[in-house]
């Protein structure tokens, strides 16, 4: 669990850290220091005018009050003519500050209020792992890590031409902080550098300079800020040759012209979000009369992440994702887009004395920020519901409920506005093959493209195609319910879950459900489903006054979820698996070496799938790490949950087991 920073203000107002004895920053020049230390001897500015790619990276040891990234963000934006498009900024924290300090803090920065009011409503809870954050439309990305760096350094994902443009050394005095400055750290550092990798810190420390020397930097002295006597800057000549991803879990960049999507549904739509803010060339291709008709077809979705006791990397995935989604959908909403939906929470009812166990299990093991997720007692639970239950349970109250259908369609217009793009409704695409090393699409008459990539989004239909068809994917048929809203059921002011849920009315019905009929694709709507869901409510429920009368089912909604073996989503490249049998061959035999280079022949092809019944949580965050990927960027999750969503795990898997 992530501890908060305990700060204290002294009497000029600046805050101190308790844990350290040493300050964030100086409240008579703190802003000059971050821009003559970091800034300036980085040469940020001069470099935005002359850099190779659209993006430009910058790390920073220990986030503090936010104030290096909050001047670097004003000085990029007033930069003009510049060559690159987005500030993609990393910053590294133990222990995040307070929302309430936070504020306090940065109020002595007035010229710095515009920026600081968009950090602020923002600012993520204390969990541990990378908060995405993105302002200005996108062009300025803030990856917060929380943790401490010597744990999450090593969890980032990097390739052998690094991902890191400059660094900002920072971190407390090396006296006062001496667990962080240590030679782990420079050398980490130097494995993420690019080919001209810089960095800057405020200290000139004997032992400082030397380990940076030792990791492959050259290190200059300068004149330090104000009274300082000295500080040290450099730049790493060529990126080392280091990279963390193994060779069989492939995430590298790649040239994109344009890109054809398949599908139709809260993945597309969430591609769409990720690649216009990104500017690029797409087009989408939904075999429907009209897009959200799958799986994303329900009146009302539940919006929460799926979270068990431990901190497993499938529950960070889906906290982070949640938080990630929050924030997209919160932005849509703000820039004037509309659709039904209710951050009403979610209340996830301790229905028999199992889930309470591990109800109480999740509290006791304290992995979980309270402000994700807390227990309420029935008396609290009856409150929320606003309706009597005998339950207590979790709470997640910044979950609710939301139309998928109009949220689709929203996530498109935002989209649209960012980037013009086509979408092509009642094309089926039947197969795509390659020509001369472009991607064409056929429709059974037409043949669409070229694309320099494919992704197929296409939820249960995304292994009908040959590239596609030894997938490991696993069709789910679920029903919901539209019952009709009493007195007391309208009454429900959040979304309950037992095994399955019942939301708030909206349209004057309530949404309950879902049946889970596995290996099915039947559509159909079935008298039978509608029961079950109907007595699931009446069993857990049957003594709560809401439940009196509540019975007349009017209409319901069937689809296929595509689910995966491991219920985690396929995102990434698709894998040519005769070739990575013989690439990766010697995985049979537990060896970590000996790989040959694996040439694909599905090389441009990436699936997008899996999402079962949690893409309105996971589609947002995984389409940001699809498009992070595939424009060279850093990945907005950490290296275990990236090999977690590998397509090509399952092969790994069998390859390992010598079953392949
Ligand atoms: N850059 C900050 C700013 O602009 O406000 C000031 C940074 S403050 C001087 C140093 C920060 O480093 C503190 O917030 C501290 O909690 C953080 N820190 C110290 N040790 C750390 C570690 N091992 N891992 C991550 N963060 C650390």
């Amino acid at each position: 669990m992530i501890e908060n920073a305990h700060i204290y203000f002294n009497q000029s107002g600046t805050p101190v850290a308790d844990k350290f004895d040493d300050i964030y920053f100086s409240i008579d020049n703190g802003l000059a220091e971050s821009t003559f230390v970091f800034v300036e001897k980085n040469k940020i500015i001069e470099r935005l005018h002359d850099h190779d790619q659209n993006h430009f990276v910058i790390a920073e040891t220990g986030f503090g009050t936010g104030l290096n990234f909050l001047n670097t963000w004003q000085q990029f934006e007033n930069s003009d003519n510049k060559t690159v498009k987005k500030l993609h900024f990393i910053s590294f924290e133990k222990y995040p500050i307070k929302k309430s300090d936070l504020v306090k803090s940065l109020a002595a920065w007035p010229n710095l209020k515009p920026y600081t009011e968009k950090l602020i409503a923002l600012y993520p809870v204390a969990m541990q792992g990378c908060h995405r954050l993105e302002f200005a439309s996108g062009t300025i990305v803030l990856d917060l890590w929380f943790g401490d760096i010597k744990d999450t350094l090593p969890q980032i994902c990097f390739q052998e031409k690094g991902i890191i443009d400059a660094w900002y050394l920072d971190g407390f005095a090396p006296s006062k902080n001496p667990d962080m400055w240590q030679q782990s750290l420079f050398n980490a550092m130097a494995d993420l550098g690019r080919d001209n990798c810089s960095f800057a810190t405020f200290t000139a420390s004997g032992f400082v300079r030397r380990g940076l020397i030792k990791a492959g930097f050259n290190v200059q002295k300068h004149k330090g800020f104000g009274r300082k006597r000295e500080m040290i800057c450099g730049q790493l000549t060529k990126a080392n040759d280091k990279f963390s991803e193994p060779k069989y879990y492939p995430r590298e960049g790649v040239n994109i012209n344009k890109i054809a999507i398949i599908g139709g549904g809260i993945a597309t739509a969430s591609l769409a979000l990720s690649l216009s803010k990104r500017d690029a060339q797409f087009e989408v291709f939904c075999k429907d009369d009209q897009v959200a008709m799958g799986a994303s077809h329900n009146h009302q979705g539940a919006l929460y992440p799926h979270l068990q006791a431990n901190f497993s990397r499938e529950s960070q995935f889906y906290a982070h994702s949640f938080f990630y989604a929050r924030r997209c959908f919160d932005e849509i909403l703000t820039q004037g887009y509309t659709f039904p939906y209710q951050w009403c929470g979610v209340l996830l009812h301790g229905i028999n004395a199992e889930k309470q166990k591990r109800q109480q299990s999740l509290i006791e093991q304290n992995n979980w920020p309270n402000e994700l997720i807390s227990y309420v007692s029935p008396e609290q639970a009856s409150d929320i519901a606003n309706v009597v239950t005998p339950y207590s349970g979790l709470f997640i109250k910044h979950g609710g409920w939301i139309n998928p259908p109009k949220l689709i369609e929203a996530m498109l217009s935002y989209s649209q506005a960012n980037k013009l793009f086509t979408i092509n409704t009642k094309i089926k695409i039947e197969k795509f093959y390659q020509k001369a090393n472009l991607w064409y699409l056929f429709d059974g008459k037409i043949e669409h493209g070229p694309y320099s990539q494919v992704i197929v989004a296409a939820g249960e239909h995304s292994d009908t195609f040959k590239q596609t068809k030894s997938l490991d994917l696993h069709p789910v048929r679920g029903q919901v319910s539209h019952v009709k809203a009493t007195e007391k059921s309208a009454e429900i002011s959040t979304v309950l879950c037992h095994k399955g849920y019942i939301t708030p009315q909206y349209l004057n019905h309530h949404c309950i459900g879902a049946t889970f009929t596995k290996n099915s694709k039947e559509t159909h709507i079935s008298e039978d489903d509608n029961n079950i869901n109907l007595k699931q409510v009446t069993d857990f429920y049957g003594e709560c006054e809401f439940t009196d009368d509540l019975n007349d089912i009017t209409s319901a909604k069937a689809a296929i979820r595509c689910t995966s073996f491991d219920h985690m989503p396929l995102i990434g490249q698709i894998t040519d698996i005769k070739n990575y049998q013989k690439s990766f061959a010697t995985l049979r035999h537990g060896s970590k070496y000996g790989y040959l280079s694996y040439n694909s022949s599905t090389s441009g092809l990436y699936i997008f799938t899996g999402l079962g019944a949690r893409g309105l949580c996971s589609a947002p965050l995984g389409a940001e790490l699809l498009c992070s990927e595939m424009f060279n960027e850093p990945l907005p999750i950490d290296l275990a949950m990236s090999e977690a969503l590998h397509p090509a795990r399952f092969i790994v898997r069998d390859l390992k087991r010598n079953k392949i």
